[in-house]
């Protein structure tokens, strides 16, 4: 597969066209960004670690059942994956309250939320995400009322796998964001789902593992990505391996 022109840079990553039809190239950059692009850096192999985190959890999730835009990498920085019409919609999860409900509502940090609440923002840098609604998305025709449905309900399951598996490792999934994306009629999850996305919890310490140890300076940020990636990652082999033993022979007679 050939690598073509830039078709979209966002803050971490670049969308390249190829000579493949319906293939795009994601390409994780090392740059990292906070509180909309007012913090800026460029953390080396930063784009490796949520490139390998990506995949990972892509692959974990088509296993499962999930239909995401995920085909293959290509190195350790580029991913290709399936061409998808964006709907421009931040859907996040909570399943402990954190982070920017905790400022504007009356949540107290570490609150578990169950059911896990799901809210939804208009992905526009320039308006600054702003939460929308139901009522809100489909007059803004940004998504049908069948498809917000079927959102809401994959990014639930996408949680409930999540949640298992960063569980084995001893990490709480406090929140994570997706976007989605059209093919033809169907839904794909798209985008990444990396340290860049979740917020992550030591189950244990309660240590940030995520962009959280950026965004408030709370200390080595690749050293924690290195770990976290490395926590993760590891689990795969285990998880790769068919769950089910050998079916048991009947005894010989
Ligand atoms: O900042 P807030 O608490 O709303 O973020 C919720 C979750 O969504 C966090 O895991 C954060 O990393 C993720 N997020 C994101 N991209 C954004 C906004 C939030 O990945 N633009």
């Amino acid at each position: 597969m050939k690598q073509k022109g830039l078709l979209y840079t966002g803050k971490a990553k670049s969308v390249y066209r190829t000579d493949v039809k319906g293939r795009l190239i994601v390409e994780f950059r090392d740059d990292i960004t906070a509180f909309d692009g007012g913090k800026k850096d460029v953390l080396e192999n930063k784009g490796s670690y949520n490139a390998e985190v990506s995949a990972f959890i892509f692959e974990y999730l088509e296993k499962n059942g999930v239909k995401t835009h995920f085909v293959t990498m290509l190195d350790s920085k580029r991913m290709v994956v399936r061409e998808l019409c964006m709907i421009p919609l931040e859907v996040i999860v909570r399943n402990v309250a954190a982070g920017s409900i905790v400022r504007n509502y009356p949540f107290v940090e570490g609150t578990k939320l169950n059911p896990p609440v799901i809210v939804i923002d208009y992905k526009d840098d320039s308006r600054h995400d702003p939460m929308l609604n139901d009522d809100l998305i489909v007059a803004l025709k940004l998504a049908t009322p069948d498809e917000l449905e079927k959102i809401k309900k994959t990014a639930l399951g996408i949680n409930r796998l999540l949640v298992k598996l960063l569980a084995l490792q001893g990490i709480t999934l406090v929140d994570f964001k997706m976007e989605f994306g059209r093919a033809g009629r169907t839904i794909y999850l798209g985008d990444e789902v990396s340290m860049d996305s979740m917020r992550l919890w030591d189950r244990k310490t309660g240590e940030s593992l995520d962009k959280d140890v950026y965004r408030f300076s709370k200390g080595d940020v690749m050293a924690t990505y290195d770990r976290v990636a490395g926590r993760i990652t590891k689990k795969m082999v285990v998880m790769a391996k068919p769950a089910k033993a050998e079916p048991e022979r009947a005894p010989r007679r």
